[in-house]
């Protein structure tokens, strides 16, 4: 294979090539090292993200843990132990506020806020520490896939030979192309502006999510910093135009307007950072492997930071990867071929829930539509006063049961630790399902 491709310098031999070093590259590299395969990973170390930071729930704590980085980013992040979110689109049918407390499901927390690039530090830290793998710092500029491995050349020119490539290189991955995996590609009338914000009043490890009609305005709690106690990371979704608008506007009123859309919940707001502008748009594969390749991160799923569920999914792909590929022989087709089948219907189902499932919470919020209006707001019903239906969703959204990779696994949290007389099992889901019924009711009578 070396022959087929020109090049000065001698190819670098490798089995698993992970390619694009974002946080799901280097995470991979670290687990793939971990679990003992020769790795390499190439790509430039990403650009700083503004305003940008990444909430990561259980499985994925227990991912970082697992790669041994838990520890460092506890210490930069902030626990969510709460998560609050108010339907702030006027519709018709009044939404009760949906509060979901991790202890509900008997953990300390949902998981960590940290800044992206924080984290991307962390990994790299440990990376360049444990020395565990190779890391060359260039972007891959062509691949070339045979039976028998892959060769990827990189801008320098050298090359790397490699039994198999983890493609974590991004929404416009070229190892995805190169491998003929076809995408579908859309882009939602939606800008996301990112910021860090100082405020006045504790956040109470809080995350507060506003559902308007341009998409949510999610506040995410950070840890203080020196000279600043109060602090939250926002993602906020609106359309182009107001985005322009915005980011026109001096600081000041910009501030304001902050302050308002959150009801000044948070008091005063200062912007501490720059301000991040991302388009919003999704994107999905035809498949997600190809015989000598997988793909992982947003190579194979893009969607809005609704939920934070991008990094989250990318981190499952991982691991589950590296499960399915534990004990493989990756010279031998066969067992490759088995082993890659089974990633493709692991992950299939998870990555289809979640791109589906943010996409249609995100259309029904930004297309004013009365039974949509309706559904939506019979889902935060359901959802504040059926226990065991909030607690499974809960659940799901930190550990989905779907996905429990080996480096994700450990005692699941227990059903409800019900407090005082409660009712159990049965008895519980009918007392709840009374009190869905009556607020239903209660709710169509005022409507007259
Ligand atoms: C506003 C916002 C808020 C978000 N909040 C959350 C959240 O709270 N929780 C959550 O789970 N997710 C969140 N996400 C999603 C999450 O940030 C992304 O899913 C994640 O950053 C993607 O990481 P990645 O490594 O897969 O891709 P990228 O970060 O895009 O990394 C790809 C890497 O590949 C490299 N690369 C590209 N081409 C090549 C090449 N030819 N050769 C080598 N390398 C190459 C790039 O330089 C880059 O470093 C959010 C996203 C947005 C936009």
């Amino acid at each position: 294979m070396a022959e087929t491709l020109a090049g000065a310098s001698p190819a670098i031999d490798t089995q698993i090539l992970v390619a694009g070093a974002g946080s799901t590259g280097i995470a991979a590299a670290l687990a793939f090292a971990a679990a003992g395969w020769r790795v390499t990973l190439a790509g430039r170390f990403p650009q700083p993200l503004p305003g940008r930071t990444v909430a990561l729930f259980e499985a994925s704590l227990r991912f970082l843990e697992s790669i041994g980085v838990l520890d460092q980013v506890r210490a930069a992040a902030c626990p969510i132990e709460t998560i609050h979110m108010i339907d702030d689109t006027d519709q018709l049918l009044p939404v009760p506020d949906l509060v979901m407390r991790a202890e509900e499901i008997d953990l300390p927390a949902f998981g960590l806020n940290v800044s992206n690039d924080e984290l991307t530090a962390i990994l790299l830290d440990h990376a360049r520490a444990s020395r565990s793998f190779e890391i060359v710092e260039s972007d891959i500029v062509d691949y070339e896939f045979e039976d028998d491995g892959a060769t990827a050349i990189l801008s320098d020119g050298r090359r790397i030979e490699a039994d198999f490539v983890v493609a974590a290189d991004g929404r416009a991955s070229k190892a995805r192309a190169a491998a003929g995996i076809d995408t579908k590609e859309w882009t939602y009338p939606q800008v996301a502006l990112t910021a860090l914000l100082r405020h006045e009043l504790p956040h109470d490890n809080v995350s507060t999510e506003f559902h308007t009609r341009s998409g949510p305005f999610t506040l995410v709690p950070l840890p203080p910093r020196e000279g600043a106690e109060h602090r939250s990371s926002l993602v906020w979704l609106m359309s182009p135009r107001d985005a322009k608008r915005r980011l026109a506007k001096p600081r000041a009123d910009l501030q304001y307007e902050m302050e308002d859309y959150s009801r000044e919940k948070l008091g005063a707001i200062t912007i501490e950072s720059g301000i991040g502008e991302f388009r919003m748009g999704g994107l999905q594969v035809s498949r997600l492997t190809a015989p000598r390749l997988a793909l992982v991160g947003e190579t194979c799923h893009v969607f809005p930071p609704i939920g934070a569920q991008g990094l989250n999914l990318s981190l499952r792909d991982v691991a589950d990867l590296e499960d399915c590929l534990a004990s493989v022989d990756l010279r031998n087709p066969k067992e490759l071929s088995r082993a890659l089948t089974r990633y493709e219907m692991h992950r299939r189902a998870d990555i289809g829930l979640r791109t589906h499932g943010v996409d249609l919470l995100n259309r029904s919020l930004i297309i004013p539509y009365l039974p949509v209006d309706f559904l939506r707001g019979a889902g935060f019903i359901a959802m504040t006063t059926l226990g065991p239906l909030r607690r499974a969703v809960m659940r799901e959204g930190v550990a989905p049961h779907l996905a429990q990779p080996r480096l994700m696994r450990r005692e699941t949290p227990k059903e409800p630790r019900m407090r005082g007389k409660r009712p159990r099992g049965p008895e519980a889901l009918v007392d709840a399902a009374r009190g869905a019924f009556a607020h239903l009711r209660e709710t169509a009578s005022r409507l007259g």
